[in-house]
């Protein structure tokens, strides 16, 4: 009689609990029609995930336009999005520094993966800001952008191998898509003599791009934006720009615009005009519904915008 009471109680009680821990969390339920939850850092993931993951995936992704990774902290609804995903994606190589740790922490009891770790080692530029670190602005190099798909792709079907046919024929279908891609940006930077091809911006972003297509680029900030340029920094740079006689330099979305701005006043200071070429997507892409929140659409018009204001059209 005793034991049997034990048993109902005991039941209630786990009944009880299970009940509470699932009412008390504030986050949206996981999806119940089967699709796997994915949450993503920056938005060029967050289209990946997207494009891979097809009518399989829903993705939440945590930074939206103009939202700087470097200085991203997580909220508490963020750490709820983490808490309730089947798979986190983010770039890794030190971009989302301040997620870091709580990324690790969550990371301990579902995949939480680097898209940079399907690159090799050998093909990634060492971050001049930090020892022993690489440069986390991989997705600027189409190449090696393609092989961050291919990591979401082997991680949907490691998570999901009934829907493996279709995560194949998406990402196939995409690939195609960025060797295009990566012929179109070739093809237009070679519409610039070697000469020409500098790109100043407002941040160290673009290095991967340089090395890709042909350009010496510089930033006025470091590789992060977490240290504000000095005042030696926009001389010296201003300098450069001026005895090489630049014409564009360019704004980044991610990064406000004032930085640039003292560039182009020191310039004019030395005598020589530069041009505020227009605005690039760095870190972060375009607004949703537009062509420039697609990656696709990020590159094209990075690529387009740099060309057209150095040649000066
Ligand atoms: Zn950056």
């Amino acid at each position: 009689m005793s034991k049997t009471l034990t048993l109902i109680l005991l039941t209630l009680t786990l009944a009880l609990a299970g009940c509470a821990g699932e009412s008390s969390s504030a986050a949206p339920a996981p999806a119940e029609d089967g699709r796997l939850t994915i949450v993503t850092t920056i938005g060029q993931i967050t289209d990946i995930a997207q494009i891979v993951g097809g009518e399989h995936v829903q993705v939440v992704g945590l930074m939206g336009p103009g939202t700087d990774p470097h200085l991203y902290v997580a909220s508490a609804s963020d750490v709820d999005k983490l808490q309730n995903a089947d798979i986190i994606f983010y770039n890794g190589l030190f971009l989302e520094a301040k997620l870091e740790d709580v990324l690790e922490q969550i990371g301990q009891n579902k995949p939480a993966v680097a898209v940079a770790s399907g690159i090799d080692p050998s093909r990634l530029l060492a971050s001049p800001a930090y020892v022993d670190e690489h440069d986390p602005h991989i997705w600027f190099d189409v190449t090696l952008w393609r092989e961050a798909v291919l990591v979401v792709r082997d991680t949907l079907i490691a998570q999901d191998p009934a829907n493996r046919a279709d995560y194949e024929a998406n990402t196939a279908a995409y690939l195609q898509q960025l060797d295009e891609l990566h012929a179109y940006v070739q093809a237009q930077a070679d519409r610039l003599p070697a000469e020409q091809r500098i790109l100043i911006t407002a941040h160290d972003a673009f290095s991967y791009f340089g090395r890709a297509y042909g350009f010496e680029v510089r930033g006025l900030q470091g590789i992060s934006t977490d240290a504000e340029a000095s005042t030696a920094d926009v001389q010296n740079l201003a300098t450069y720009i001026a005895e090489n006689e630049i014409r564009a330099i360019f704004v980044e979305s991610s990064v406000p615009v004032r930085t640039i701005e003292a560039v182009q006043a020191a310039v004019r200071d030395r005598g020589w005009e530069v041009v505020i070429g227009g605005s690039l997507f760095s870190d972060a892409m375009g607004d949703a519904g537009t062509a420039e929140g697609t990656y696709l659409g990020m590159v094209r018009h990075n690529i387009d915008t740099i060309v057209g204001a150095l040649l000066g059209e």
